[in-house]
């Protein structure tokens, strides 16, 4: 059998990092077993459509490499398309058929129009509540309104919606791929609104009609969708199609246990793009969400969890968002670029006018240090320029302003006689540290004033480093600067 997996995003905002890990797992499920993923867009809730979610989401998803095999895509100029042969692969681009089913429920007596006004379902509701019964459609339109009825008040344009019929006894049992076996007692589960007065239809009808159509062996989502599973296997048995399995993974949560907040996380995917973290690190991390692989090993290229990935593995309860985590994998991502990639990766944040050699030669002097990509201009700043100072910073704190005036004019002197093929950060150790010792000063007096004077700062990397990435002429420039200073 083809394995085929689909991510059913609706556009009604960005891509979050739930609906990554999500789309991520149906994406390693597929590959995992040689089938295809492929996407769908769910854009039937006209009310909360968001109109660049599409492409926000599909950006994301390309950022993040999980590109799908069929579907809505990106063409190579990074526009919406679609490709393969079950589309439109746009809910709203497929109402005729949706309608054709709903017909086909209707005819077979599986599901019926219904006219009620939404202030009697309140009030039913209320009274429900009241009652402290289970809230609920209670068949009105099913008991009172025969077919016939029924089908000339549609066609005298009279407002309705088309609702399933559930059997209101049993129970609707499947086998959840991560939970096991889930029972739910038909009397609560709802007659659900297939197509509501819009004509549209609802997400239940949509995503049964279109799931089967396309072939979808695997339905993966999150546990949020549980309840209405019922409502889909029933609408498999009334078509007499046989029903895909189900996965459903466990929440998102803060460290508190609560549902994943914004402010703690829940934050768009081209929000974390934008702040610096490399794909390949949210990636590594979104994984992490529920799932491992039952050893020690953390680092996982997208390869390795397409090898890797098994759904057994993957947890029942939630899965905690620990942000500092997500930072630890940026920074192994970041220490893992050479300089070359790390620079190119980086550039953007720098803004124009910043030149890649350039970059390239600063960049090592803080890619250790710095947790995503965008912190690195400012981490950088005063590589690229010198920040203004005061003398009295150059005086270590063993040291005097006297010491200093003495010392960094010979130092300055000495380094005027270093050849240029010696100055990089080895030589210049191992020269300076010669000359400290031949001259009998203390290392903090000299190594002190001479990195202040190369960055401008009370910390930084070490001065050997920054002479090595400024160069000689800037190196020297900026030890003059801080002589005129004292
Ligand atoms: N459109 C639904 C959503 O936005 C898809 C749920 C599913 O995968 O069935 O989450």
């Amino acid at each position: 059998m083809l394995i085929r997996t689909r991510f059913a995003p609706s556009p009604t905002g960005y891509l979050h990092v739930g609906g990554l890990r999500t789309a991520l797992y149906q994406y390693l499920f597929a590959k995992n077993q040689g089938g295809k993923f492929l996407l769908r867009i769910e854009d039937t809730d006209r009310e909360r459509f968001v109109a660049d979610g599409t492409e926000n989401i599909l950006k994301s998803l390309y950022w993040a490499g999980i590109v799908p095999d069929e579907g809505v895509c990106l063409d190579d100029n990074g526009k919406v398309s679609q490709s393969g042969e079950f589309g439109p692969y746009v809910q709203s681009e497929r109402l005729t058929i949706y309608k054709k089913y709903s017909d086909e429920l209707i005819q077979k007596g599986s599901a019926y129009h219904c006219f009620c006004s939404a202030e009697r379902l309140e009030k039913l509701r209320e009274t429900q509540q009241k009652n402290k019964q289970p809230t609920g459609y209670d068949q009105f339109c099913l008991k009172n309104v025969n077919s016939e009825a029924a089908l000339q008040r549609v066609v005298a344009g009279e407002r309705h919606v088309v609702r399933l019929k559930m059997p209101k006894e049993g129970q609707t049992v499947f086998n959840d791929l991560i939970r096991g076996e889930i029972k739910f007692k038909n009397i609560l589960v709802d007659d659900q609104v297939l197509i509501k007065s819009d004509g549209f239809p609802t997400y239940h009808l949509a995503v049964v009609v279109d799931d089967h159509l396309m072939q979808i062996t695997h339905v993966i989502r999150g546990d949020e969708w549980i309840s209405s599973t019922p409502k889909h296997i029933q609408l498999y048995k009334c078509f007499g199609w046989k029903a895909p399995e189900f996965a459903h993974l466990p929440l998102l949560l803060n460290a508190d246990k609560s549902k994943l907040s914004k402010r703690q996380g829940d934050v768009a995917v081209s929000e974390y793009q934008k702040n610096g973290y490399l794909p390949e690190a949210l990636i590594n991390f979104v994984a992490f969400l529920g799932w491992n692989p039952g050893d020690e090993r953390e680092i996982f290229s997208l390869q390795e969890l397409i090898k890797e990935f098994n759904i057994s593995k993957v947890n029942k309860t939630g899965a905690i968002f620990n942000v500092d985590k997500l930072n630890w994998f940026n920074k192994e991502y970041i220490k893992k670029l050479s300089v070359s990639e790390l620079a190119e990766k980086s550039l953007s944040w720098f803004g124009d006018g910043v030149d890649l050699k350039k970059l390239e030669r600063m960049i090592s002097l803080e890619r250790e240090r710095v947790t995503t990509l965008a912190e690195l201009p400012g981490a950088l700043a005063f590589a690229f320029k010198l920040p203004d100072y005061t003398a009295d910073q150059l005086v270590w704190r063993k040291g005097s302003v006297e010491e200093v005036r003495k010392i960094l004019p010979e130092l300055h002197k000495f380094l005027s006689a270093v050849d240029e093929k010696k100055w990089n950060k080895a030589e210049l150790e191992k020269l300076v540290g010669e000359w400290v010792v031949k001259n009998g000063f203390s290392n903090g007096s000299v190594l002190w004033p001479l990195r202040v004077a190369l960055s401008g700062q009370a910390n930084s990397p070490g001065p050997f480093e920054i002479a090595e990435a400024l160069g000689r002429l800037e190196s020297m420039n900026r030890i003059e600067t801080a002589i005129r200073k004292l």
